[in-house]
């Protein structure tokens, strides 16, 4: 009798023809370990290599085939040399230019010889032209016949070529093939009910689409077989969220039962009451917390919404019941202000308050941890220090997030589990100012409850803001200067893409020591992400007493800063921001009763899709409205901030384009928890398994 074949989610790929130890290393880099992880390994985007596109009818940004006769082969000096070939077919002539040439490659170029190029298609000095395109010459023999389906492009890795996952992934569906072993998990009934294609021939078309398939509509993500992926990916996701949600509130969690003294004393002395957005979601918290289970809470709110407020008085509830409570902020900066918040607000009550970052050393860094210890720290405000290995609290009751968006998810996870204590799990409260559109909410955050603030506190004015282009930049910097000589105070925002943190330092230099010179009237301070975090304590501080009049900044300051005698904002380049982030800079000004303004100074000429955005910055102030703006325009990554999040990792969906599946994926998801509990666990792990193994370092 002979055995079953190993199924695909056990059979290493070193099984496969070809695949060594060393390629084994270079497919683990990718996190591809086992057959199943490789047919699931989709592709980014095609190239159609099926047809030949006539010359005259290319277009900037296409991947096209041509092909024609050699009109021309030259040499060229410029800033760099290239070789420039002339290509022409019966439409109309093109370039192909070549930077890194051999002779040999040159000489074969004759006069008159067939060619056939695939590239991208490029706006060059001579028009239209294709750089480094893959070519073939066509001497004498009959045409290679053409791609019979659209090229899939893998997410590759150094020293790993498409051509190679390609021919892996042949060998994939051909040992799928031999062996019928690719069980579909999604249950019958849903696929009937949704009309699903079966899995292995949705597969199938995802990795080798049919020519007439056109790349517009997989592009819109409306083909049957990405529908039927797409569906399975979210669902897998949906479900994992469940799961950590369910091991997380099978946890006990210490009832916070308090008469709710603290709170009241603290709101007695508060100079404003509570919205009433705060106040219910203050009520939410409060039920939550006096449950066994941990809470696990998602708070939105504007920027400006009152959100320090509501988690301060969540801790004093955990104060109150005799626990400790820990504040995590993102930034130094942050993590200072709200120490100095709480401790206006919270001496006077005789609660016991603790600071813990990177910049605590030596014998305070001793102080510090000892109190936490013993418990003579009740509430800890800090940055993700808090959450060293060496930290230890003595009742941890309530551990606190702000700005959980400039955490990832697997932060989020870890420190879930860093909280943990003697059996017992702390409540959580995670607090976002970048507001979520609903749909994203519910695959993103479907481990959590959620409570909205959606109202701010009266009295604000709406920033203005004012869309100006740089040649204005001379006519903004007098304007700033009169309007700091009236006692006002400003903020110079200088961005740059966020990868470069060591160009937008510079950036923020060189524009603070043009701005000093230029007014030397006015005390212009410097702040960004480089400088030791005791420099930026020192210059926020003075920012903040108003002995500054201009503060020049780069990002670091677009969360929680607040100063409410600031009102001037500009910020330089928004076009190359997000429009979340612009909001969240922006929520700098606009916090007193001055009218505020913020200028946008952008570096023209912009793009329809910055007008766009632009144009929505100036027109709202709602920051809800200004995310499913961003969500549509831009795509989730912005708004989760693609690179930390664990979501970045979905394969096939897109959580903007596919959105409205959520509603269908959180009522199947129920579903399959209530009735097939079994199918959770493959689904999972088949699509989750690589996010999971990165997760956990
Ligand atoms: P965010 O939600 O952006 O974190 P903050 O908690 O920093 O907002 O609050 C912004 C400002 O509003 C703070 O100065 C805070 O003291 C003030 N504030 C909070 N709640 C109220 C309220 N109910 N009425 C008036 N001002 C409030
Ligand atoms: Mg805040």
């Amino acid at each position: 009798m002979s055995q079953a074949p190993p199924s695909p989610e056990q059979l290493p790929l070193t099984q496969l023809k070809g695949v060594g130890p060393q390629l084994a290393v270079k497919l683990a880099q990718l996190g591809l370990g086992t057959v199943l992880d490789l047919l699931f390994h989709l592709p980014l985007r095609y190239q159609d290599r099926t047809r030949l596109t006539p010359i005259a009818a290319l277009r900037q940004g296409d991947d096209v085939v041509i092909e024609g006769v050699v009109a021309g082969c030259a040499v060229v000096a410029g800033r760099r040399r290239s070789l420039m070939v002339k290509v022409q077919d019966g439409s109309g002539l093109t370039t192909l230019r070549f930077f890194h040439f051999s002779t040999a490659q040159k000489t074969a170029l004759v006069l008159g010889t067939r060619i056939r190029a695939f590239g991208e298609v490029r706006w060059g000095k001579a028009g239209v032209e294709m750089y480094h395109p893959e070519y073939q010459l066509l001497q004498g023999t009959a045409p290679a016949a053409l791609a019979e389906h659209l090229t899939p492009v893998y997410p590759a890795t150094e020293g790993l070529q498409q051509t190679r996952l390609r021919k892996l992934l042949e060998h994939v569906f051909l040992y799928i093939d031999q062996q019928h072993t690719l069980p579909d998990y999604l249950p019958e009934e849903l696929r009937h009910q949704l009309g699903f294609m079966p899995l292995l021939d949705a597969l199938r078309v995802i990795h080798y689409p049919p020519p007439d398939l056109l790349l517009a509509q997989l592009q819109s993500g409306e083909h049957p077989a990405q529908r039927r992926l797409v569906f399975e990916e979210l669902l897998a996701n949906y479900l994992s969220l469940r799961r950590l949600r369910d091991q997380a509130r099978a946890q006990a969690a210490p009832r916070l039962n308090s008469t709710g003294a603290l709170q009241q004393a603290l709101l007695r002395a508060l100079p404003f009451p509570l919205t009433q957005a705060q106040q219910r979601v203050s009520e939410e918290i409060r039920r939550d917390l006096c449950a066994a289970q941990p809470m696990l809470r998602l708070v939105q709110g504007d920027v400006g919404s009152g959100k320090t407020l509501v988690a301060v008085l969540a801790a004093l509830q955990a104060v109150e019941a005799g626990y400790q409570a820990a504040l995590m902020a993102p930034t130094e900066i942050l993590a200072e202000q709200h120490f100095l918040t709480l401790d206006a607000w919270l001496a006077p009550l005789g609660v016991a308050l603790g600071f813990l970052s990177g910049r605590i050393k030596g014998k305070k860094r001793e102080q510090a941890l000892d109190a936490l210890r013993s418990g003579q720290t009740h509430i800890s405000v800090g940055t993700h220090a808090l959450f060293q290995d060496e930290v230890q609290f003595q009742r941890l009751g309530l551990v606190i997030v702000d700005e959980q968006h400039r955490f990832g998810v697997h932060q989020r996870l870890s420190l879930r589990e860093k909280g943990q204590h003697a059996g017992a799990w702390p409540h959580q409260l995670i607090m976002t100012a970048t507001p979520i559109p609903r749909t994203l909410t519910m695959s993103a955050y479907a481990d959590l409850d959620c409570s909205v603030i959606d109202e701010l506190p009266p009295g604000r004015t709406p920033v203005n803001t004012l869309l100006l282009p740089a040649e204005r930049r001379a006519a903004v910097v007098a304007r700033i200067a009169a309007a700091c000589m009236e006692g006002r105070q400003a903020y110079w925002v200088c961005t740059l893409i966020e990868e470069s943190e060591v160009l937008e330092c510079q950036a923020a230099e060189a524009t603070f020591t043009e701005l000093s010179a230029a007014l030397p009237d006015l005390h212009v301070g410097l702040i960004h992400g480089r400088m030791k975090p005791r420099e930026k304590a020192a210059v926020m501080s003075r920012f903040k007493a108003g002995d500054l009049h201009l503060l020049v900044a780069t990002t670091v300051i677009e969360v929680g800063v607040d100063v409410s005698n600031a009102s001037l904002m500009v910020i330089e380049n928004p076009e190359r921001l997000g429009l979340a982030q612009l909001h969240q800079l922006r929520g700098r000004v606009g916090r007193g009763a001055r009218e505020s303004h913020c200028v946008l100074l952008y570096q023209p000429p912009l793009s329809s899709v910055s007008k766009e955005r632009l144009g929505i910055m100036r027109a709202s102030n709602d920051g809800f409205y200004i995310a499913q703006k961003d969500l549509e325009i831009r795509g989730p990554g912005e708004i989760l901030g693609t690179r930390q999040t664990g979501l970045s990792t979905l394969r096939i969906a897109d959580l903007g384009r596919d959105g409205h599946w959520q509603p269908q994926v959180q009522r199947w998801g129920e579903w399959i928890r209530a009735q097939r509990p079994a199918l959770a666990e493959p689904l999972i792990r088949r699509w989750l398994a690589q996010a999971e193994r990165y997760g956990s370092v």
